[in-house]
């Protein structure tokens, strides 16, 4: 059970700190003229990123629209002639992101990029309403050389399905119905 002696020295320990914070040089930035450079991999503002030979990197696959716990993305797939997925039309809705960064963690193809920039500040909450011309950037954004399209499907040449490291033996389909 905790003594009147322990009640005291919580009590002084508190008023202690608050004492020593008394004499330390306050820490104020002033912002915006000053504004701090934050790390690449701040949660801000959402972008979509082209691959390094400029094609759009989103296949609209759904993945993201899916995690995002809020359901503030939504798009419409489409595709080209030579089979190639791609959005029609992707639109995000900022005022309700959370930016907890699922959408990004989710994309398969490094499409769907959380930035650093936080200054997006609106009056009007409509305007927090972003479609695909307002996220779709020119580059490549945190993943400067991956290519969705140069990688997947494509055979490695280094071993069959099943063969590489701690990988499973395909299951044949049939087995589950025999
Ligand atoms: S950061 Fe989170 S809340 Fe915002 S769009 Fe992505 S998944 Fe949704
Ligand atoms: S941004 Fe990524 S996860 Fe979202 S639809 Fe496009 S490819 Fe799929």
């Amino acid at each position: 059970m905790e003594s009147a002696w322990d009640a005291v020295k919580a009590l002084a320990s508190g008023f202690a700190t608050t004492f020593m914070h008394l004499f330390r040089k306050p820490i104020t930035e002033e912002y915006p003229e000053l504004k701090r450079q934050l790390p690449a991999r701040s949660r801000a503002r959402i972008i979509l990123t082209r691959d390094p030979d400029g094609g759009e990197r989103c296949v609209a696959c759904y993945l993201c629209s899916a995690v995002c716990p809020v359901n503030c993305i939504s798009m419409e797939a489409a595709e080209r002639a030579d089979g190639r997925r791609y959005a029609a039309w992707f639109r995000i809705n900022f005022g309700r992101c959370i930016y907890c960064g699922l959408c990004e963690e989710a994309c398969p193809t490094a499409a769907i990029q959380l930035t650093p920039d936080y200054e997006f500040c609106k009056k009007n909450i409509l305007e927090f309403v972003y479609e695909k011309e307002d996220l779709l950037v020119d580059h490549q954004g945190k993943d400067p050389d991956y290519n969705f399209y140069k990688v997947a499907g494509v055979a490695t040449g280094v071993a069959d399905k099943g063969g590489h490291i701690n990988e499973e033996e395909p299951v044949s389909i049939r087995s589950n119905i025999t």
